[in-house]
């Protein structure tokens, strides 16, 4: 039987992001929903008591979506290690856009992931698929025209990524790494740029099929937790 598959889209904001009234995280819960493929899908946002992200909360994620912008420095360092360690136990976490100067990304990366260059002047930005045979590339045609975009390029302060899965090319000449995977402790991530509170990327059924096969790919696989520390008893006669 497959695993059931326990989603929680986290924002910073309640309501009202701009092209969003009812929030980012409400429009990437109802696709989430709607497809299908997921047991149970939450939302938690910042003014939530502990975030919405209770150790409850988190024991019974699969997958956490991350969206934020404006608010990362009210992200308590306390929710901040408990997601962190949340990952290295072997939940996916997906970062979204301006996800990538929270501080659950940078402490998860180890580099300076708030830098990179930004502009918003609504160019256009074409995302290339690399690795077509890609699980998180399925049923995503060879590029994603996105008609209006903000910006953001190179050079992006993270480590070479483990699988870079899209990159995007904008109207203004810039080039960026817009789909990368790291894996941290047992915790798979992915980080996808696509998707400002501007512009209704969100609405894009490619731009959510791949945040869908992300949470899918994203989500840990049941696995014995492997012993570690002091082992006094060999598995063979010594
Ligand atoms: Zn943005």
């Amino acid at each position: 039987m497959l695993k059931q598959i326990n989603v929680t889209v986290w924002n910073e904001q309640d309501v009202n992001q701009a092209a969003y009234p009812e929030g980012i995280h409400t429009a990437i819960a109802k696709f989430l929903n709607d497809s299908g493929k997921f047991h149970i899908v939450r939302t938690a946002t910042l003014s939530q008591p502990d975030h919405g992200l209770q150790k409850d909360v988190l024991d019974d994620t699969d997958v956490l979506i991350w969206w934020a912008h404006c608010y990362h420095h009210m992200v308590s360092d306390e929710i901040v290690a408990r997601v962190q360690q949340r990952v290295l136990d072997g939940m996916g976490l997906i970062v979204l856009h301006s996800g990538h100067a929270a501080k659950v990304f940078s402490r998860l990366i180890g580099t300076r992931t708030d830098k990179l260059r930004w502009r918003e002047i609504g160019e256009r930005e074409r995302v290339w698929t690399i690795e077509p045979n890609h699980p998180i590339a399925a049923g995503i045609p060879e590029y994603i025209d996105i008609p209006e975009t903000e910006l953001y390029g190179e050079c992006f302060q993270i480590p070479p990524p483990d699988e870079l899965i899209f990159i995007s090319w904008y109207q203004g000449g810039d080039v960026f790494r817009s789909g990368c995977t790291f894996k941290r402790g047992f915790g798979k991530i992915f980080f996808f740029s696509p998707g400002h509170e501007s512009f209704l990327i969100y609405d894009m059924p490619e731009i959510q099929r791949v945040i869908i096969n992300a949470a899918e790919w994203a989500c840990p696989i049941s696995y014995p937790v492997p012993q570690t520390g002091h082992s006094p008893e060999p598995l063979e006669k010594i």
